[in-house]
């Protein structure tokens, strides 16, 4: 059994699609005895990513795969980058923070002529005694939107138009996001790892 580091809801909806065609039997940290909050103090993508698998495999005692992800934008010097999840420091539910972010990314590009973002997404494989033994990441490349569109996806999604279809990830469907995703490249990059590992070890 595979232990998705997360309870990012829009996270593990996507992951659970990834991975169970490939025969991968997983469940996410939500309601998971042992389970604790991974203080993301890393200053990248990919040093979160092992963070967050590290503590998470020894606190419950299982392969553990995490990531961190986040929407990077140039003409904001790379902002909000790992901070994506707290941009606006919201509380709430994801669905209020997630607009507040959002809301909080329009106001920051009010007027901006460069509106290119990329989505970043780095994955790290833990075993259960915390060492990492694989890392993978994959880019999204896109354009802010000046407005959301469609109610699909999670967090920035709405914003997100990817150029080659002129859509939104908010109005693409998820099957269609989990090919071109930056989450998807990163999880199709660790899944040699995750079958020969976990899914049937010699
Ligand atoms: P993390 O839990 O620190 O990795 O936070 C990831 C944050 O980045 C999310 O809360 C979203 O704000 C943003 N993000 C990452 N991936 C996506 C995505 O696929 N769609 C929309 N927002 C995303």
């Amino acid at each position: 059994m595979l232990v998705l580091g997360t309870t990012n809801e829009g996270k593990v909806r996507e992951l659970l699609e990834l991975l169970e065609p490939h025969g991968v039997g997983c469940r996410s940290l939500a309601g998971l005895a042992g389970a604790v909050e991974v203080e993301e103090t890393g200053a990248t993508f990919a040093e979160n990513a092992a963070l967050k698998a590290a503590a998470q495999a020894v606190a419950v005692g299982a392969w553990v795969l995490a990531e961190d992800s986040g929407l990077v934008v140039p003409a904001l010097g790379g902002a909000p980058g790992v901070l994506s999840a707290r941009f606006s420091g919201a509380q709430g539910d994801r669905r209020t923070v997630d607009a507040c972010n959002s809301q909080l990314l329009l106001e920051r590009l009010r007027g901006a002529v460069d509106r290119a973002a990329h989505y970043a997404c780095h994955a790290a494989l833990a075993d259960p005694g915390g060492r990492i033994v694989a890392t993978s990441s994959g880019t999204c490349h896109g354009v802010l939107a000046e407005a959301p569109r469609g109610v699909g996806g999670f967090g920035y999604d709405p914003l997100f138009i990817v150029p080659e279809y002129q859509r939104t990830f908010g109005e693409i469907p998820a099957a269609v996001k989990g090919i071109v995703s930056h989450r998807g490249r990163a999880l199709r990059g660790i899944l040699p790892a995750i079958l020969r590992l976990v899914v049937a070890p010699r």
